[in-house]
């Protein structure tokens, strides 16, 4: 049993919200991976929108000198644009489920 921090009333453990008071508790373990996981999505979509910018600019920086190379990374960005893609994708459901969960994103 725990404790409601609004009204005080005993309440059991899986309880998300009081029922008396209607209290959103919160469960720091349960806050903490949610912490991760919104961080970790910010990352990855920082990465995946850099790799392919710059990807871009260096390919067309080498492709005088190398062609090659230049194809490569130009490869490699557009690999890194449809990994963005779908990271949208994945943030977009993650919102969702979040929003509908009652978790504020932001
Ligand atoms: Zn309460």
């Amino acid at each position: 049993m725990k404790k409601c921090p609004k009204c005080g009333k005993a309440i059991d453990d899986e309880m998300v919200i009081c029922p008396s008071c209607g209290e959103r508790l919160q469960d720091s373990k349960l806050q903490n991976t949610e912490f991760i996981s919104i961080h970790l999505i910010r990352w990855l979509l920082l990465i995946s929108i850099i790799i392919p910018v710059v990807g871009f600019i260096i390919s067309l920086s080498l492709k005088n000198k190398y062609p090659l190379v230049s194809k490569m990374i130009t490869k490699f960005s557009t690999f890194g644009v449809a990994l963005l893609a779908m990271l949208f994708l994945l943030g977009a459901i993650c919102y969702i489920a979040m929003t509908l969960s009652g978790v504020s994103f932001l």
